[in-house]
């Protein structure tokens, strides 16, 4: 059995479910303990229940620029107008310790992630349709007319990188994508 310990990235356009399939993911009894989440930073303000270190470390811009100038990312990317970001340091130490490690990121920092660590399990999650991501984004409330026309736009962008992925999960029904997702991990 492969012991070494594998970055893993799930990534896709905003509100096509990649944060439920993580969540799901490290409840699942089958990979507790040996898929561990990596903590992104960013310059967001925290929503509802956040708290600063759990859902996310919250810097303010100047902290992020920092340490984004002393390299302690192992990618970052703005995205919607903020920045986020993988601390590197968390990363090498669930990697040295055998585990596997989650990222939940953008296409943008998924593109990264891939130049920097080649061996790097990239699955890309995306709605069966566009229109369906429309009614996605509608039904989630959480977004202006104007942030989901945003969020569209970079979905169509971001759909053309799905060739660069190991695996693509169409989100059409959330019991069977994660089903799926589990059956792909459980080989790598
Ligand atoms: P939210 O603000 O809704 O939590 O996240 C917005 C977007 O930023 C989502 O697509 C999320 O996956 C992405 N994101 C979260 N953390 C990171 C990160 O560390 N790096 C990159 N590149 N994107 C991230």
């Amino acid at each position: 059995m492969n012991k070494k310990g594998r970055i893993i990235i799930l990534s896709g356009p905003s509100g096509a479910g990649k944060t439920t399939l993580h969540d799901l993911l490290l409840k699942s009894p089958e990979f507790r303990g040996r898929i561990v989440r990596s903590v992104s930073a960013t310059t967001r303000k925290p929503r509802g229940t956040e708290k600063q270190g759990r859902e996310y470390f919250f810097f303010s811009k100047k902290m992020f620029e920092h340490k984004i100038r002393t390299h302690q990312f192992l990618e970052w990317a703005r995205v919607f107008d903020n920045y986020y970001g993988t601390p590197i340091k968390n990363v090498r130490e669930i990697l040295s310790r055998g585990r596997h490690v989650l990222l939940c990121i953008d296409v943008q920092g998924a593109r990264l992630v891939r130049k920097k660590v080649p061996e790097a399990f990239l699955v890309f999650v995306k709605t069966p349709s566009l229109d369906e991501l429309r009614r996605r984004l509608e039904k989630r409330g959480t977004d202006s007319k104007e942030s989901i026309s945003l969020r569209l736009k970079t979905a169509r962008l971001e759909l053309k990188d799905v060739s660069r992925y190991d695996c693509v999960i169409v989100n059409d029904e959330l019991n069977r994508a994660f089903g799926e997702l589990k059956q792909v991990l459980a080989k790598i």
